[in-house]
């Protein structure tokens, strides 16, 4: 029977080293942290996720302010915006509620931000660090995976890692996180679906992360036995919410597998505020 992670427990950890570090950073810089957060007015699916960053960074210690602006703003007045945010030296660090109103590109508003100052990880500047394994500030979930495993004592040298969904802020930056820890990484997608060759690909995982976002769509007999399982997807179905994986058929094969939900979700907002953390720091000390 396979052992669930305890993604609540895990980021109550993280949390609290997190509060920790703030707490000793605080006479060098002389201002708590803070988190500027730019939402569009009427963006109600993302209220859920604003709540729970507020709670979390009012739990560590990181100021939370959210900014809203209205739905009909221009390129121009966003972009401005941001340069205000970059040029105060009060803002940490800033984070971008997605969806954006229609005609604005979500990757031309992320590049603005100062990548000192880009909460998310995944301004250019930060994705390309992790080729050069130099990352600091790194994509929320592919970090919350990675420390997910790290935590749980999983050893990655050589393990054969198969990634659902390659996504730019999930699979992608998480397969090179995995190569940079010596994995064999293969990354499947729609094309590898369409081809029929995904599940010939889970079937060898000895690590299988799915980051799809269709409800359960990875089956029992799709995964090997003994295999970790990480399930990043979040679908509501019914009203209820439910992973990429059917986990009722996952567990009795598994050795260690995440829930949804209670798995990678409360850990994704606990690395938002680790960096928010680093970024502090490399605000504050001179190194
Ligand atoms: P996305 O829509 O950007 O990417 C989906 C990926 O799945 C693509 O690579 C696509 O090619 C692939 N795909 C689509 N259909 C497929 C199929 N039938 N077979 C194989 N691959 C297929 O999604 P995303 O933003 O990376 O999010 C994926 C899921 O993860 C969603 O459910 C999302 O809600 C969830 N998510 C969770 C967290 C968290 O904190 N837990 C964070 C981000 C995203």
């Amino acid at each position: 029977m396979a052992e669930q992670i305890d993604g609540k427990k895990i980021a109550a950890q993280i949390n609290s080293a997190v509060k920790e570090k703030i707490r000793g950073l605080l006479s060098v810089a002389g201002h708590v942290p803070k988190l500027v957060s730019l939402i569009a007015s009427g963006n109600e699916g993302a209220k859920i996720y604003v709540n729970m960053q507020k709670k979390t960074a009012d739990e560590v210690g990181i100021e939370f302010v959210s900014h809203e602006f209205d739905s009909d703003i221009s390129a121009d007045e966003l972009s401005n915006e941001i340069a205000v945010l970059n040029a105060d030296d009060s803002v940490t660090a800033i984070i971008v509620q997605k969806p954006l109103p229609e005609g604005i590109s979500h990757d031309k508003v992320i590049a603005m931000i100062r990548p000192e100052k880009d909460a998310e990880g995944i301004h250019p500047y930060n994705l390309g660090k992790i080729l050069r394994r130099e990352a600091d500030i790194v994509p929320c979930t592919p970090g919350a995976v990675m420390k997910i495993l790290s935590l749980s004592n999983v050893d990655l040298y050589g393990k054969e890692v198969v990634i659902v969904g390659h996504s730019a802020i999930v699979g992608k930056p998480l397969s090179l996180m995995m190569l940079n820890e010596m994995a064999t990484v293969t990354v499947c997608h729609i094309g590898t679906a369409e081809k029929g060759d995904l599940i010939a690909h889970t079937k060898c995982a000895d690590i299988l992360i799915v980051a799809v976002g269709l409800a359960e769509m990875v089956k029992g007999d799709w995964i090997k036995e003994g295999a970790i399982v990480i399930d990043v997807g979040i679908n509501r179905v019914d009203g209820k919410i439910v992973g990429d994986v059917k986990a009722d058929e996952a567990s009795g094969k598994v050795s260690l597998i995440t829930p949804v939900p209670g798995g990678v979700g409360p850990v994704t907002v606990s690395i938002l505020m680790r960096n928010v953390l680093r970024a502090y720091k490399n605000q504050n000390v001179k190194v």
